[in-house]
């Protein structure tokens, strides 16, 4: 798929990766449209000079939010190329913390936050995506962003399992609706050097992470832009778990 023109949703777009990627791609001419739940980024970016990018104020954890977003998105002539799943919360918490006086088992209420936010809404937003793509006969592409988390990660289980999840789903839809001519891959960076990771991890954790990745060093934006364009752009290309991690998995 040509990027110039291809009319592309992202959720999550307003900070971090996401806002990378709707900033990149836009001026990359693509056409450039976000859901997401902070309602302050989505007036920034709609402020945006020359204003191509538009941003719809949408919680992708609540279905019915998700549906009433997107009927405005598809009613404003909106008709995605390209979906990316990118909007999540990263969260470390112990399966038993054994230094705790109170509780000691991994909140169920984080728990379903985080599944709710990383993996249900992977689900929601992409079966109504691809059943308009369907109805538009349009030969579109899910990118949806997971984690090398998804190997397994300790003090990680809902970020983990959310994440082996979102995996799971890319490679069950690549094999139901490749022969429609859809394309699914999943792009699972390492440590990003974002304010979301700079806030999860000390400087001493960055430097002793620093020391175990190949590379030596965190990724950066750019990174996780060019493997997002490539899997755009590679028309062979399907259920695919696209490692961006300096190494860290091998
Ligand atoms: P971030 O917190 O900087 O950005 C996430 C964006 O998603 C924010 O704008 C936030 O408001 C939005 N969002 C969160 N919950 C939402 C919801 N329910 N509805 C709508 N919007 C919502 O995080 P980031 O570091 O840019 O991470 C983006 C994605 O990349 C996540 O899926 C994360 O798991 C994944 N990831 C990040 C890293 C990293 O190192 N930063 C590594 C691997 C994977």
């Amino acid at each position: 798929m040509k990027l110039a023109g291809a009319r592309v949703l992202v959720t999550g777009g307003g900070s971090g990766i996401g806002r990378f990627l709707v900033e990149r791609l836009d001026a990359e001419s693509a056409e450039v449209c976000m859901l997401e739940r902070d309602t302050a980024r989505c007036a920034e970016i709609n402020d945006l000079p020359g204003g191509r990018i538009k941003a719809y104020p949408c919680d992708v954890t609540d279905p019915a939010a998700v549906d009433a977003a997107l009927q405005t998105v598809f009613d404003a002539g909106f008709d995605p190329d390209v979906l990316i799943n990118n909007a999540g919360i990263i969260h470390s918490e112990p399966l038993v913390n054994m230094l705790s006086r109170g509780e000691r088992v991994h909140s169920r209420e984080t728990w379903r936050r985080v599944m709710s936010t990383d993996l249900d809404s992977v689900f929601f937003v992409t079966s109504r995506v691809v059943d308009h793509m369907l109805a538009k006969r349009c030969k579109g592409l899910v990118i949806s962003i997971s984690s090398i988390s998804a190997n397994g990660n300790p003090g990680q289980s809902a970020y983990s399992a959310a994440k082996a999840g979102v995996n799971a789903l890319t490679l069950t839809w690549a094999k139901e609706l490749g022969a429609l001519g859809l394309r699914f891959a999943a792009i699972a960076p390492g440590f990003i050097d974002t304010p979301s990771t700079r806030a999860a991890l000390s400087e001493a954790a960055v430097t002793r992470l620093q020391q175990q990745i190949p590379l030596r060093r965190l990724g950066d934006l750019q990174s996780v832009y060019l493997a997002v364009r490539h899997v755009i752009e590679n028309d062979y290309l399907t259920g695919t778990v696209l490692e961006v991690d300096g190494g860290l998995v091998m």
